[in-house]
């Protein structure tokens, strides 16, 4: 094997990218992957798109960076205004960033900022649930319920109140209401037990995407979360890092429910895999409350960038034009009855769940009990790895201290069609069953 200067995780070796076209990738030896995964949920308009290297080198001709200080750029004003769009004006104030990680930061940080400027700086906890993930930096890794990530730094992150989400497959309460009820309930109890007025934010993802295998909330739940928000006057987070810009079949997966957040953060598609780009997305009240007093003291040096807004606003257009929030649609209804009949073959698919093209595949040793397999029987390397054998990328995790089975993510770019989605199905269909053997 060759030694690379490069560390990223331990793993086996890794085959060498060639190029991309549509939902496939080729390596160096000429071997095919349909990519079910965007990449890391990002690539969500597929590979080599000549629109959006269009659009980028003709912003490259134009000019590639400017301090947000020091100009302001037409792309970063018309991608705003398409976001502020793209919420039907729920949400009026935008600030960019460049990842995921970068926009939880600054979300955590306006809606501290917020309250200082209204003299309740005694607010100092973000409640957020277990199992979540919310970014890799400090403070993003403090909101994050995900215990293995966490584990290194508890110590030295400020650390959240964490409280668990609903989990429609494992819950034990009998009926779906009483469940959600109980589950707030639990929410309400850590809140006042820390003092409701010490609490700054409710931080969530309304569809979860690699800690939960894309666990759903519902209406009631969503609901309920913004009443508690309401009574403690704190705010309301929703992280749609991963499952927002169309991935759930509307613009943001909040909009399903209807309940409106008072901060959004958005990433991954957003640059559709061609440029970083995140975007907090936020109420003018909040934004106009920090500004009066004093500014949002934070920023990124490449933050909303004209080549980053141009590659987003590109994306967006794209996704217009083409209809494809219905092809997200229509392609996820045929993808999840593709993988109901998979879990109908495998009793130890325990669960399908998602929405558009954002679907979790949880496994479990024993399906009614649903107990996850052992750690140490690395089912979601195993499946990961036989999928690729047979030329299908998936998004895995590791079983997570039985809060959650091993799982995958199934959520291929919004362009796929039908035919390409039974090739996904039949890949899967091969690596699962010699899963059995
Ligand atoms: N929030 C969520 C919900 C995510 O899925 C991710 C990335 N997987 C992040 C935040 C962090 O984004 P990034 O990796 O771009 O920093």
């Amino acid at each position: 094997m060759t030694t690379s200067p490069l560390f990223y995780q331990a793993g086996p070796a890794m085959p060498e990218v060639s190029h991309g076209h549509g939902v496939f990738l080729w390596d160096t030896d000429g071997k095919e992957y349909l990519d079910g995964c965007s990449g890391a949920i990002s690539c969500n308009l597929g590979h080599g798109r000549e629109d959006l290297r269009d659009a980028m080198l003709a912003q490259l001709d134009r000019v590639a960076f400017t301090y947000r200080t020091q100009f302001e750029n037409a792309p970063a004003v018309a991608l705003a205004e398409a976001l502020v769009e793209m919420t039907e004006g729920a949400l009026e104030k935008v600030f960019f960033v460049s990842s995921g990680s970068e926009a939880v930061e600054s979300a955590l940080k306006l809606a501290r900022q917020y309250f200082v400027a209204r003299g309740e700086a005694r607010r100092r906890h973000f409640v957020s649930l277990r199992p979540s993930y919310h970014g890799s930096t400090l403070g993003a890794l403090g909101v994050t319920g995900y215990q293995p990530l966490e584990a290194p730094f508890a110590d030295i992150t400020a650390g959240s109140l964490k409280v668990p989400g609903p989990d429609f497959y494992r819950q034990r309460d009998g009926d779906r209401d009483a469940h959600v009820r109980r589950v707030l309930e639990e929410t309400r109890e850590k809140i006042e037990a820390a003092g409701g007025e010490t609490v700054i934010a409710i931080v969530l993802e309304p569809v979860g995407g690699a800690s939960t295998g894309a666990r759903l909330v519902d209406q009631a739940y969503l609901e309920g979360l913004r009443a508690l928000c309401d009574e403690f006057g704190c705010l309301l987070i929703f992280d749609e890092v991963l499952c927002g810009i169309g991935r759930t079949g509307t613009w943001f997966a909040y909009q399903q429910w209807g309940v409106t957040p008072d901060l959004l953060i958005t990433a991954k598609g957003l640059g559709a895999g061609y440029y970083p780009v995140g975007a907090l997305l936020a109420r003018e009240a909040i934004v106009e409350t920090v500004m009066a007093g004093g500014g949002f003291q934070h920023g990124h040096t490449y933050a909303g960038n004209p080549l980053a807004c141009a590659t987003g606003l590109a994306a967006i257009e794209a996704i217009r034009r083409e209809g494809l929030l219905e092809n997200v649609r229509a392609r996820g209804e045929q993808l999840r009855h593709g993988l109901e009949a998979l879990q109908a073959r495998h009793d130890w698919i325990g669960d399908v769940r998602g929405l558009g093209l954002l679907w979790g595949v949880e496994l479990v040793m024993d399906p009614v009990a649903k107990t996850p397999f052992p750690a140490e029987a690395n089912l979601f390397a195993r499946v990961t790895a036989l999928a690729k054998e047979e030329g299908l990328l998936i998004y895995p995790r590791r079983t997570l201290n039985g809060l959650c089975g091993d799982h995958f993510l199934v959520s291929p770019p919004f362009t796929i069609n039908e035919h390409e989605v039974e090739q996904l199905l039949e890949r899967l269909a091969r690596a699962l069953d010699r899963l059995d053997r």
